[in-house]
């Protein structure tokens, strides 16, 4: 590695649980769709520990989203979530096509209650307010409970920092335990895989269950499920047809990349072009609506499940090794997400495809049995070519480009995987942490038109029909 000082040495240790990061729930936004519906559902259980006369005396909800969150909140579903949110929903029990039927019931009425209190809610109520603002977050939205005389019973400054991770004004870390083995860093990390003589994936078990209290057994059980969720959305992906969602007019395309690409004469192409449909099948069932894995985030859902069904059908990789290397892409994406950014509105799509693609190359270098030099390195070259990518979706929909570009950061990270590991781990010039120091450089210079505002790139120079 061409650096072995350590960026992030006055940083504090991860303590990002995997169950936080990997979470289940709909599309097609982490950052507009679960995030959003989790600050609704949470001012819910604020009110629900407000004094309840207090509460009693409300006589109007108002909701108003700030940001990149106006800016494509209405592509994304942002009201609706919401609005879900605030009637008591939550991304991990939300019911199928919940969302679908709200977006297309506009004009419904609905009821919010809290202990005595019960008033009409409605996509009205959402304002979409100014893309320019003063919060320290640009996915910002505030909630407040108003009384006759409009004054403020209760409000919270929401801010959705990616991942489906929520924050507010005034938002203290919970207290958990400390990680069994912290590091900063990935130097760091690589350090304590050498004292400890622990493989990657025993590390990162060992800290959540030192943070979470969860017992070893818990654990790979939730990751099990997990991997079952990421499947199931290939799988269900690859039945949809027709056209998606929203005014684009773009059709969902798995099923044909899986049919043209059966049966090719060329066997890379078979393999690839079968990666490609997986992928294309979550990104479709994402921009549906449908429940996917933030991995990390809802737009960048694709590239994981997709490599990690074609290790299992294609490569013949077992369960086991599927699991580990599905922690050990975790690593990768903590780190991403603690010293850089996992959302498009913060650092552009290099957060987000990009941080899945280098997610998804450590995982198949770990599941493949190489060691940890190696697994960072295909991590690292992953990350290294995504660099700059700018988030700027067509229309404020998650389809254009991010759709192929799932497909293209699963291709990527194979990619980085033979690269990796054609090399002497040692001969790897650039550091995974020298990446993401980068991809944190780089994002906070990217121009806001490029960070999920739909405001610059594709977003502009492709015209709707
Ligand atoms: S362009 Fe990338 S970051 Fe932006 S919404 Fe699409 S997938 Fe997410």
């Amino acid at each position: 590695m061409m650096t072995k000082t350590d960026p992030f040495a006055n940083r504090p240790p991860v303590e990002t649980a995997l169950f936080d990061f990997f979470k289940i729930g709909p599309g097609p936004s982490s950052s507009h769709t679960i995030g959003p519906m989790k600050a609704g559902h949470d001012f819910l259980v604020l009110l629900q520990n407000t004094d309840p006369k207090l509460v009693a005396s409300g006589t109007a909800l108002e909701v108003t989203l700030l940001g990149s969150l106006s800016a494509t909140g209405m592509g994304h579903g942002t009201d609706i979530a919401v609005l879900a949110g605030l009637l008591g929903n939550t991304p991990e029990h939300c019911p199928p096509g919940l969302l679908q039927n709200m977006r297309e019931n506009p004009q419904a009425i609905y009821q919010f209650k809290v202990g005595s209190l019960s008033l009409p809610l409605s996509l009205k109520q959402i304002t979409f307010g100014p893309v320019k603002h003063d919060s320290p977050y640009n996915n910002t939205l505030v909630i407040r409970l108003l009384d006759a005389n409009k004054q403020t019973i209760a409000e919270r400054e929401y801010y959705s920092v990616g991942g489906g991770f929520v924050q507010w004004k005034g938002w203290q870390e919970p207290k958990r335990g400390t990680p069994a083995h912290p590091y900063r860093s990935m130097h760091e990390l690589q350090q304590r895989l050498k004292e400890t003589g622990l493989e990657l994936h025993e590390l990162i078990i060992e800290n959540e269950m030192a943070i979470t209290g969860m017992s070893r057994p818990q654990i790979w059980q939730h990751i099990d499920e997990l991997k079952m969720a990421m499947f199931e959305s290939v799988e269900h992906g690859l039945l949809g047809f027709g056209k998606l969602p929203g005014t684009l007019g773009v059709y969902k395309k798995a099923q044909a990349i899986l049919k043209h690409y059966q049966g090719h004469n060329l066997l890379i192409d078979q393999l690839l072009g079968r990666i490609n449909a997986y992928a294309f099948a979550v990104s479709e069932e994402n921009a549906s609506g449908g429940v996917i894995v933030t991995a990390p985030t809802c737009g960048a859902a694709g590239v994981i499940p997709a490599l990690l069904y074609a290790m299992r059908e294609d490569l013949h990789i077992g369960a086991r090794a599927l699991n580990e290397g599905l922690v050990a892409s975790a690593a990768v994406g903590m780190l991403c997400k603690h010293n850089a950014g996992i959302a498009g509105a913060e650092v552009g799509c290099q957060g987000e495809v990009g941080v899945a693609s280098s997610m998804a190359a450590a995982m198949l270098a770990h599941a493949l049995g190489y060691n940890a030099t190696v697994v960072e390195n295909a991590a690292e070259i992953a990350l290294e070519h995504h660099l700059g990518l700018t988030c700027d979706p067509v229309g404020g929909y998650v389809q254009i480009p991010c759709i192929e570009r799932n497909a293209m950061g699963a291709i990527k990270a194979y990619n980085a995987v033979l690269l990796a590991t054609a090399e002497a781990d040692t001969q790897h010039k650039v550091s995974l942490d020298a990446a993401i120091m980068a991809m944190n450089e780089i994002g906070r210079n990217m121009n806001i038109k490029f960070k999920e505002t739909s405001a610059g790139g594709l977003a502009v120079s492709v015209v709707e029909c």
